[in-house]
């Protein structure tokens, strides 16, 4: 039913041209939703600008409500600000093998495991990897790697404790042009904050060894304090890139795009889990949507446009607008929602809805059937009763039922659900209620 909603008060407000207030109403959710997803104050604000400067004026399209129209700007740009299609996102070992590839970051933030996954990812590329243990402060670290190289068969460089994590490194070096390996994976050590001798430490290793690549493994989970761990490291050591990991909690991954606005550097990979296959290669696309909470606002937007016959919408519009609706609109506004498939599937693509979804009311509405009653029931009643359901007493109520080859108890649950509809709408059209604030928002 609100999916209806959303479709029939699509336009209220959107004549022509986005104006300033359809823009900043459509902004003001997209800043929360930014912030509820850890992105950064600062940053969250000055998207939000960026985007308001593109969206006012420009031309409203179809059945796109204002506010769907700025969503799908928001998008745009958030996918754009996460480095779009740029190859910045993608992992570069085109140098001379072996390539080096070093993974820096704070203690737990996932380093160990995903060496062992980038290790497992780049050997299904084709490659040969080498993991080093480079991590000489805690005993177990070692053997952690090695355990996973030996359940991945990757092969593992480590040396006694005590030795010199700088010299691990560029022994590995050597250890790895002997053994035909071509890529080198530096796993090395972190602390639970940022000190100085870890800081020396990885900026020697940096400097002796050149790396390829020097990726920071940040824990999404972390957040805001994400940002600062990676402005930190960046300025030590200038990372080429980093890995979000533990994106398969629900942190929503809104560090990203504060890192990659305030350091620049690039999210080359995720991963999404304990098991050694849960690194995926980083999607600006997929994370934009995460990161809005949108479910899949985009591919309901093109479904709705495709179908929502537009002439049906500008009359319901008219009406709406004067606070009117029949049984007519009622049963033509059905039709449409059934034509976009199934109610519930649609519902579920819009942000919000879920606990909508969880309304009796709605749990009724949605049923598999409803529609064909509603059709039979409607179809049954006379032009006067659709106009003017109100007069419809006891009596016209069992011949309805008669006529549809339903029961009274059916047509008593339409007329309900039917004018519980016609309460929201008034209120929507009076701009008043919960149900005006969801309209605006949508
Ligand atoms: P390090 O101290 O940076 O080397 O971190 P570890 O690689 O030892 O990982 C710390 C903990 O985080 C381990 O228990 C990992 O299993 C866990 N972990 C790492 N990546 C992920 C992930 O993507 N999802 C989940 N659920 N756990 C992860
Ligand atoms: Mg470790």
């Amino acid at each position: 039913l609100s999916k209806r909603l959303e479709g029939i008060f699509s336009n209220l407000s959107g004549q022509g041209k986005l104006t300033e207030d359809d823009v900043n109403a459509a902004l003001r959710e997209v800043r929360i939703a930014l912030i509820e997803a850890d992105v950064n104050l600062k940053v969250a604000r000055q998207f939000v600008e960026r985007v308001k400067q593109k969206a006012i004026g420009a031309d409203v399209m179809g059945s796109l409500s204002p506010a769907q129209q700025v969503l799908s700007i928001v998008n745009e740009e958030l996918i754009e600000v996460l480095g779009g299609t740029d190859d910045k996102n993608k992992l570069d070992l085109s140098g001379a093998p072996p390539n080096v590839i070093m993974l820096v970051g704070l203690q737990g933030a996932g380093k160990t495991t995903t060496a062992a996954k980038l290790a497992n990812y780049l050997r299904k590329q084709g490659s040969r990897p080498l993991m080093v243990a480079a991590d000489m402060y805690r005993p177990a670290a070692v053997k952690q790697l090695q355990t996973l190289g030996k359940q991945l068969t990757v092969p593992v460089y480590s040396e006694p404790m005590g030795a010199n994590p700088v010299d691990i490194c560029a022994n590995s070096i050597a250890y790895a042009r002997e053994q035909a390996c071509n890529v080198v994976i530096l796993d090395t050590a972190g602390r639970l904050n940022i000190d100085e001798r870890m800081m020396n430490e990885i900026i020697t290793i940096r400097n002796r060894i050149q790396p390829r690549e020097v990726l920071l493994v940040a824990d999404a989970m972390t957040g805001q304090e994400a940002v600062r761990v990676a402005q930190d490291f960046n300025q030590a050591v200038s990372l080429t890139g980093m890995i979000l990991t533990k994106m398969d909690g629900d942190a929503r991954g809104g560090a990203a795009l504060s890192i990659r606005s305030v350091t620049g550097v690039p999210v080359k990979f995720m991963t999404v889990g304990e098991k050694m296959d849960a690194l995926e290669p980083f999607y600006p696309d997929r994370l934009a949507s995460r990161i809005l909470g949108m479910g899949d606002v985009l591919s309901l937007i093109e479904r709705a446009q495709e179908t929502i016959d537009q002439e049906e919408a500008m009359k319901a519009q008219a009406k709406l607008q004067q606070g009117k609706f029949d049984l007519e609109d009622f049963l033509s506004a059905m039709r449409q929602l059934k034509r976009m498939g199934p109610l519930r599937q649609v519902m579920e693509m819009l942000p919000g809805m879920n606990k909508l979804m969880d309304m009796p009311e709605m749990e009724e509405a949605l049923e598999g059937d409803q529609l064909k009653y509603v059709e039979a029931i409607i179809l049954s009643m006379t032009r006067d009763e659709r106009r003017n359901p109100d007069i419809i007493n006891g009596s016209r109520r069992r011949r309805i039922a008669r006529g549809s080859g339903t029961g009274v108890e059916e047509v008593n649950q339409l007329l309900k659900q039917f004018a519980e509809m016609r309460t929201m709408i008034r209120q929507v059209s009076s701009g008043k209620g919960p149900w005006a604030q969801m309209a605006r928002q949508f």
